[in-house]
């Protein structure tokens, strides 16, 4: 995996789309910097009786659009670097698909596969009781990410009700249904990738079957995978963290691989004489590539030997700044991150909204809001590519540094008014003169 450190290779992109809007130097600049950082030391009492330390952390990026949003990932690789990377891409991410979030990321530095469940449940809940000063339904909202789940997410919520002294469900998104959670959000992420390929394969007027090659078998990889299958695409490899396999042949039953998994524990294992590596499966000859696992995992080693035409983002930044320039140059679709992954935070928007104002909408209702939304911000992002010759990843960054901007006009109507006007008239060159620090 390349050594690129996330964080630097985010901003790349940050600056590149700053240099085609002429942004302000003085708005790039608070851009550049998560406006706070959390690192904890947080005490697991193992079952065993011996006392742990564990790394925890939650950067919370920036807040101009709404209360910071976004996961809390536990993984041995989760470091102060990696979150706010993960914390940036998130802030530019709700801001592309137009929910009222700012950006936020956490996670803890374990396995949890190496703890039982009680360990997993004491852990949680002295992270939650540690970052009840700094979350809360209109302050921080986490979710689930990498190795979290609902369950986990309902410890979460249950230790912050207790430290405010009230039942406050909103603290938290991708809480099991009928625990507050909303109908809909498990798919919510896979489904939203499906939609923005739906659109893309439209405007390409390219046709069926595409064969597919998706990285990682979790809850994104696994949804999106079953999606594809089922409407009209070929899967011809999965993966999870043991390895892949592939048929270019005849491809997968998703359906059938994911219960395969779930006897056999692997990929690998349930179809022994189709087994390749993670690696392997990406520079496969497929039309569309989707990787589902980790960031970084399409770099400068591996770009020039990626053959798909299309490439679908649906983990958070798993292709580095380098690589994402010498797919540029071969000509590769790239739907970024921000917009393919983009489902996940609208639903968990949706449920956030739904417990805030004690509703509950059906599943039907969910997904048709949801594809609404992809489809809306899917065309506002193919505008800008259009309109200014650029590639989706700096379409996306435009429209949402565009929105960021505009949430600063309405909270400072003088200058705001001012600035709103002019940022109307020339939105083809547009310079902007925002005071720093203006949160
Ligand atoms: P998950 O824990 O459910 O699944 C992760 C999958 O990746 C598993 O199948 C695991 O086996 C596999 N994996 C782990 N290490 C790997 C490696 N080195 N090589 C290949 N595969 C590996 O996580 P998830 O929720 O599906 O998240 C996957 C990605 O999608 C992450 O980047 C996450 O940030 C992003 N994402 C998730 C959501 C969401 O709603 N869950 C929303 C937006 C973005």
């Amino acid at each position: 995996m390349s050594q690129q450190n996330p964080f630097e290779s985010a901003l790349v992109l940050l600056r590149q789309a700053a240099e085609k809007m002429q942004l302000e130097d003085s708005v790039l600049k608070i851009l550049l910097v998560p406006e706070r950082v959390i690192e904890l030391s947080l005490p697991l009492k193992k079952d065993s009786g011996e006392l742990e330390i564990i790394r925890g952390y939650r950067v919370q990026y920036n807040n101009w659009l709404g209360p910071y949003k976004g996961g809390l990932r536990f993984h041995p690789q989760v470091d102060m670097n990696e979150v706010k990377a993960l914390a940036f891409w998130m802030t530019i991410k709700n801001a592309v698909c137009n929910v009222p979030f700012g950006g936020g990321k956490g996670g803890l530095e374990i396995d949890p596969k190496t703890l039982s469940k009680e360990e997993l449940e004491r852990l949680t809940r002295e992270f939650a009781k540690e970052l009840a000063p700094n979350v809360g339904p209109e302050v921080d909202v986490p979710a689930p990410d990498v190795n979290t789940n609902g369950q986990i997410m309902d410890w979460f919520r249950d230790e912050y009700s207790k430290v405010v002294g009230k039942d406050s469900p909103a603290v938290v998104t991708g809480k099991p249904v009928g625990k507050g959670g909303s109908l809909g959000r498990e798919e919510a992420t896979g489904m939203g990738g499906f939609f923005v390929l739906e659109q893309l394969v439209e405007k390409l007027s390219l046709e069926k079957p595409l064969t597919v090659a998706v990285q990682g078998f979790g809850n994104v990889g696994l949804h999106i995978a079953r999606l594809l299958s089922e409407n009209g695409y070929k899967v011809v490899a999965l993966s999870d963290s043991k390895g892949g396999v592939s048929d270019l042949e005849n491809g997968f039953d998703v359906r059938e691989a994911e219960s395969n998994k779930k006897e056999k524990g692997s990929l690998g294992e349930s179809y022994p004489d189709k087994k390749i590596t993670n690696e392997e499966l990406l520079e496969l000859p497929v039309d569309i590539l989707v990787p589902a696992a980790l960031e970084g995992v399409i770099n400068k080693d591996n770009a020039g030997k990626i053959q798909a035409k299309i490439i679908l983002e649906m983990a958070n930044g798993p292709i580095t700044a380098e690589g994402d320039e010498i797919l540029n140059q071969k000509e590769i679709k790239v739907v970024p991150d921000v917009l393919a992954n983009s489902g996940g935070v609208t639903v968990s928007y949706f449920e956030w909204y739904q417990n805030m104002h004690k509703e509950e909408w059906s599943e039907e209702d969910v997904n048709k809001k949801l594809k609404e939304k992809m489809v809306s911000s899917f065309a506002e992002v193919w505008g800008i590519h259009e309109e200014k010759n650029v590639n989706f990843r700096t379409a996306a960054y435009i429209l949402a540094i565009q929105r960021l901007l505009d949430s600063r006009l309405h909270v400072e109507p003088v200058q705001g008014d001012a600035l709103r006007e002019e940022s109307e008239e020339n939105f083809e060159e547009p310079v902007f003169n925002l005071p720093a620090g203006s949160n």
